[in-house]
């Protein structure tokens, strides 16, 4: 809390701070807070602006009639040399912005005037391993700390007032390639996390913690054949909970090493009680070295939250070949089908197909494509199970040669990747954020070596059209129809969220933020940042003004294993920027 530069007797200062800010139970983030965010517009408390992942706004006081008098009120540098893609969603408590950025820093801003109140930056080993930049996607608050993990694959507790560490705690060897770059989640208690790290061939988990001193709680690994623990007091309770049977679905000891890291994190729903994660890649690429499914790879599960069983699977890609993580966010909602409410959850993958789920369950509702082009299956059969495309499944690679090349669509990339969708409670339209693009891939022998890349694959991404790549999509998840599209040269990597305004507003690498009129998809508003806009942006509501926030910074995975595509985009500027709007005041008091 930021106190006036007017010095007072010492005693009646403190007397004020009691009596103005009682204690630390003003600030303290409650569970029922957290539990209650999809409701509140004055805060923004959880990844996903409510549990559920909608990151829709009730919020309507900015609309399409007045959005091109939106402006900005405050722009703020992360500084330094460490620039690169910035990802984060930020999250608003009492006026305070919480916001991480790339390198593993963390920033409190005042939410009025853009003003740095503290900077926490995580102190990081050389041999850090992330896979697709340096980013991170997220805080979470809880009590008074201010919660998020690190590219060495700890868990850091600051205190909201000053960043200092109250707690931390090592959740994966990152020298075996773990790393952390999804926001933690609260819920009831319990501080739940993924890990990245499936291109090194670890073993994805997931696993609470308590968030008040960071003692682990529960364990779950991903990869089936391992067992889950509970703990007490830092010892697993004896009798682990099975993960499945060892070696059923992956052959010989391949699932020692299996990959399927939940590195986007997850979501919750509160009807059900399930928490919602998506899984990775199956390790390593080269499908031919590991004949079945390879579960939990490339799936969605459903997770007791008291002890992370998991009450339900639902696999995207089985026995996946393309690098077509199943981490994508599930999204809960509910819709009217003949006089009933179904209890959905939607998820958009990478593979192309688009899902809509029984979220009670995991039972297959329906399936589409929300991408033109799907070469490596040839649709989805009543279970949702993908129907194989035999002839586009790289080849076997024999010995020295390398295996037959072909030409995929999506490419490994994904149809739509790490970017969250949002979903509107007004026109029922999911809004998603996809990628036209393919790649030669080619598969070649690969031994599993701790602390190496483990891919076993080669690729070269092309851009499918000559004048587009991203296209912003409003879905229909009852029929499957696309009701608009807008594209973008450059491929989408942003996140987007929906409001009661009837706006929806994305960023682009090209570095403007863009808001759409959500029934028609006409573009009505766009910034430009200075930087490729890869954030998630929020809204919230202060002193009655509508505010509207998003990072700026380009980098993430596309400049990186971009191939054809990262000459595309080679000349666009990194940045490091955080960027406030609202409308001006005069132009609301008319309203
Ligand atoms: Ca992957």
């Amino acid at each position: 809390m930021k106190h006036s530069g007017l010095r007072k007797p010492f005693v009646l200062s403190a007397l004020c701070a009691a009596m103005f800010f009682p204690a630390a139970s003003a600030w303290a983030v409650t569970d029922q807070e957290i539990l209650n965010d999809v409701n509140t517009t004055h805060e923004i408390v959880t990844n996903g602006m409510g549990l559920q992942g909608q990151r829709y706004s009730t919020l309507d006081i900015l609309n399409t009639d007045n959005i091109k008098d939106l402006r900005p009120v405050w722009a703020m540098s992360f500084g330094g040399e460490k620039q690169r893609g910035q990802q984060a969603q930020p999250m608003i408590k009492d006026g305070v912005m919480y916001v991480t950025a790339s390198y593993s820093r963390v920033f409190a801003v005042d939410a009025r005037t853009g003003k740095e109140l503290w900077q926490y930056d995580a102190r990081l080993p050389d041999d850090i391993r992330p896979c697709c930049d340096v980013i991170n996607r997220g805080v979470a608050l809880y009590g008074d700390l201010v919660i998020f993990g690190t590219l060495d694959a700890k868990l850091v507790a600051l205190h909201k007032d000053t960043g200092k560490v109250v707690w931390r705690k090592s959740v994966a060897d990152h020298k075996a390639g773990y790393s952390i770059t999804a926001a933690p989640l609260v819920i009831n208690g319990k501080l739940i996390t993924g890990v990245s790290g499936g291109e090194f061939g670890v073993v994805g988990k997931i696993e609470a913690y308590d968030p008040k001193n960071g003692e682990l709680l529960w364990s779950r690994p991903t990869v089936e054949g391992h067992m889950g623990y509970i703990y007490k007091d830092g010892k697993a309770v004896e009798n682990g909970i099975s993960g499945g049977e060892a070696g059923k679905t992956w052959p010989g000891d391949l699932w020692k090493t299996g990959g399927a890291a939940p590195w986007l994190g997850g979501l919750y729903d509160p009807e059900t009680n399930l928490l919602l994660f998506g899984t990775g890649n199956p390790a390593p690429w080269n499908s031919h070295l590991r004949p079945g499914d390879n579960l939990y790879s490339s799936s969605r599960l459903a997770l007791n939250p008291d002890d992370g069983t998991i009450k339900w699977h639902f696999q995207t890609t089985p026995h996946d070949g393309w690098d077509f993580d199943g981490v994508n966010e599930v999204v809960s909602f509910n819709y009217q089908e003949g006089g009933k409410t179904i209890q959905a959850a939607a998820t958009a993958d990478r593979n192309g197909f688009f899902y809509v789920l029984d979220r009670t369950n995991g039972k297959f509702i329906r399936g589409f494509p929300f991408v033109d082009k799907i070469t490596w299956a040839k649709g989805l059969d009543k279970n949702g199970r993908p129907i194989f495309d035999d002839s586009n499944r790289p080849g076997a690679p024999g010995g020295e040669t390398k295996g037959t090349s072909v030409f995929s669509a999506p490419a490994f990339l994904g149809a739509k990747n790490w970017m969250p969708m949002a979903y509107s409670q007004d026109t029922g339209l999911f809004y998603v954020p996809s990628n036209e693009w393919g790649m030669d891939i080619w598969n070649e022998e690969i031994a599993y070596k701790k602390g190496a890349a483990y891919l076993g694959a080669g690729f070269t991404i092309r851009p499918l059209n000559e004048d587009y790549i991203g296209v912003l999509r409003a879905i229909d998840p009852k029929t499957g129809k696309e009701v608009w599209r807008h594209k973008n040269y450059a491929p989408l990597w942003g996140g987007v969220m929906t409001t009661k305004g009837n706006l929806v507003f994305t960023g682009t690498p090209e570095g403007f933020l863009q808001a759409f009129n959500a029934k028609t998809g006409e573009k009505v508003w766009e910034f430009q940042t200075g930087s490729g806009v890869l954030g998630s942006p929020v809204t919230w509501e202060m002193d009655g003004e509508q505010y509207v926030s998003v990072l700026s910074g380009w980098g993430g995975a596309v400049p990186l294993w971009g191939g054809e595509v990262a000459k595309r985009v080679k000349d666009f500027n990194q940045g490091g920027m955080l960027w406030t709007f609202k409308l001006p005041k005069e132009l609301v008091a008319k309203r």
